[in-house]
């Protein structure tokens, strides 16, 4: 079966229909057939209406048998049954295809966002737009896909009405397209509206909803009840929430203006013409059972035309304008083959930097200013200097998240940029300092740390490693116990038990070089420096690249770059910086007492 994904090109209404299709191929056929046919009846109707009221007069005068009256009567019922039954068919598919579109949709949202380029996202809007374009998306994507075939088969119904009333009385239909088109204009320019309205409310309910998760979640609770900041943050969120309620209230109160402002129409348009028709009855123009059917037929036309019709064509005019979100999403630069791995691993001899200089997208400081310095494989590397001194950002780039640098990036002599994203992916294993807590088993959140799940020796010999066998004996179902606060029967673990699963996961990994960017800044600096140093012995051999503000932690790693003021202030041992009484020296003597 063909798969859907969200490729480089512009969406249109053809790429709604053709997920669809992709997704749910036989509900959809249904559901295009009684659309059809539901299309088609109204006209029908109208004719074996005045059918059926002329047969029933002329039964009086004799004009018309029994047999016609019930034969007329039968088919009337006939007609009216089909639609009575095909509106819940038509749902019943509708929410099918919608649960179909559900699994491919998410699947193709998913793999795009593990492809796309780290600056997006860091970056807010990219992020708002992303929202967007994941909620709800199935849903947005059946009503597209609904509303235009409703939007079809009403048009088609509404030209059917009209040939019968040309046929009959042609300057009825004339007045009725001439009210209906400036109303369709009309709807389709608020259609765009509403859209861009409902955008503008997504970015406050964002906010609102983020602090409702930090008031009410799980996961807050204890410095929530610490710091008891609810008061406050109550506040904000009631000025964030407030803000998205007036602005709803407003788009509101213009939507149901208009809806009023076209009921209004609608009733004065259908008694002018029922008016209108009664001349015509009466000189024998049309007979009495078309004079009634057409009325009939003109109420619901008219009320179609004006509030069914702006309806759709609103919510069709609301999809384009997602289809324009989806085509901007899907237009975001990726990583080609990010998953394929290269087999066999990869091997790493260097890693350089020649005079780098960079500074975020959209941003004018520049954070790195001609940076240099050199890794060798099988070595320790420490890069120390204060909080804000830029250790964060060599790590995001010599991992490749960005690639807008000036200067050059080497790895084993070619440039970073010629090395596909896979590649890259595999020269590296790293810690972050806000590494990722996941609500699953110990053994899980340690095993996912190799491509393709580490087996089972080498998460064995990490747990062993890191010291966390007397963690799993505490744990209830050992190494299968669910950890986090999500799970009902989750167990949470001590911030320095997350630190040693987060670097075991980093330990299973068959990556050459091992990125460690502060991890444990939330320990104290002995802690720190203590894990640092166990850590280091286990990777003997490796390469390991220490990032870290406490000097105390990285002493004895093998080379220590000393960053400041965006780029290499010092570099040598410990004992050389020491000895070379500069600015290393000056910041280990001030640290001097955390290590007391
Ligand atoms: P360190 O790791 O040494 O504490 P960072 O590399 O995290 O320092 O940050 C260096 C500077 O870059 C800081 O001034 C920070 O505000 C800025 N910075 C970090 N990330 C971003 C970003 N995504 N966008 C803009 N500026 C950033």
């Amino acid at each position: 079966m063909k798969k859907v994904r969200f490729e480089k090109k512009k969406y249109t209404y053809l790429d709604s229909l053709r997920f669809s299709i992709i997704s749910s191929p036989v509900c959809m056929i249904l559901y295009l057939i009684l659309s059809l046919a539901v299309a088609i009846l109204p006209t029908y109707q109208v004719i074996m209406n005045a059918r059926f009221i002329d047969n029933a007069l002329g039964l009086i005068d004799g004009s018309a048998t029994k047999r016609a009256v019930y034969i007329s009567l039968a088919i009337v019922i006939g007609i009216i049954a089909y639609q009575w039954l095909a509106w819940p068919i038509k749902a019943y598919l509708a929410n099918k295809i919608e649960m179909d579109l559900r699994v491919s949709l998410k699947g193709a949202y998913v793999e795009k966002c593990s492809k796309i380029a780290f600056k997006y996202v860091e970056n807010t809007d990219s992020m708002d737009l992303m929202n967007r374009v994941a909620d709800t998306m199935e849903h947005k994507f059946i009503d597209g896909f609904t509303n235009v075939v409703n939007l079809i088969s009403l048009f088609m119904t509404i030209a059917g009405l009209l040939i019968v009333l040309i046929t009959q009385i042609a300057w009825v239909a004339l007045i009725i397209i001439a009210v209906a088109i400036p109303l369709l204009y009309l709807s389709f320019i608020s259609g765009k509206a509403t859209y861009e309205a409902n955008k503008e409310i997504t970015k406050y309910q964002r906010k609102y909803k983020y602090l409702t998760t930090v008031m009410t979640g799980r996961e807050n609770v204890d410095e929530r009840t610490v710091f008891g900041y609810n008061e406050k943050l109550n506040d904000k969120w009631f000025e964030q929430y407030e803000i998205s309620r007036k602005m709803e209230t407003r788009t509101r109160a213009k939507w149901f203006v208009k809806l009023k402002s076209g009921s209004m129409i609608t009733a004065f348009l259908c008694t002018f013409i029922a008016a209108m028709l009664i001349n015509p009855v009466a000189t024998g123009i049309i007979t009495i059972g078309m004079f009634f059917s057409l009325i009939n037929a003109t109420f619901e036309l008219v009320h179609t035309m004006s509030w069914s019709l702006t309806r759709l064509i609103e919510a069709v005019s609301t999809h384009i304008e997602y289809l324009k979100e989806i085509t901007r999403f899907a237009a975001f630069e990726q990583y080609e083959n990010a998953d394929a791995v290269p087999e066999g691993g990869i091997e790493f001899k260097s890693l350089e930097f020649r005079n780098v200089t960079f500074k975020y997208p959209g941003t004018e400081t520049y954070i790195l200013k001609c940076m240099n310095m050199k890794i060798e494989a099988g070595r320790h590397y420490a890069f120390v200097g204060a909080n804000g001194a830029g250790k964060s950002t060599i790590a995001k780039l010599l991992t490749g998240l960005y690639q807008d640098y000036e200067g050059r990036i080497l790895i084993n002599g070619r440039d970073l940029g010629e090395y596909t994203a896979a590649q890259l992916k595999a020269f590296y294993s790293v810690v972050y300092q806000d590494f990722a807590r996941y609500s699953i088993s110990i053994w899980d959140n340690i095993a996912i740390g190799c491509v393709g799940g580490a087996d089972d020796e080498a998460v064995s010999n990490a747990i062993t490693a890191l010291k966390l066998d007397s963690v799993i004996e505490g744990l209830e179902n050992g190494k299968d116990t669910l950890l986090g606060k999500l799970a009902q029967e989750g167990k949470d673990l001590s911030g320095g038990e997350w630190q040693r699963i987060a670097l075991a996961r980093c330990f299973v990994s068959e990556s050459p070089i091992r990125v460690l960017d502060e991890p444990t800044a939330a320990l104290d600096p002995i802690a720190e420096s203590n894990l640092y140093s166990e850590f280091a012995k286990l990777c003997e051999g490796r390469t390991t690249l220490f990032f870290s503000h406490r000097l105390g932690s990285v002493k004895l790693e093998d080379y220590i770059y000393v960053i400041d003021n965006g780029h290499v202030e010092e570099q040598g041992t410990h004992d050389e910086l020491m000895a070379a009484k500069q600015l290393y020296y000056t910041m280990y003597d001030s640290q001097r007492r955390w290590y007391q």
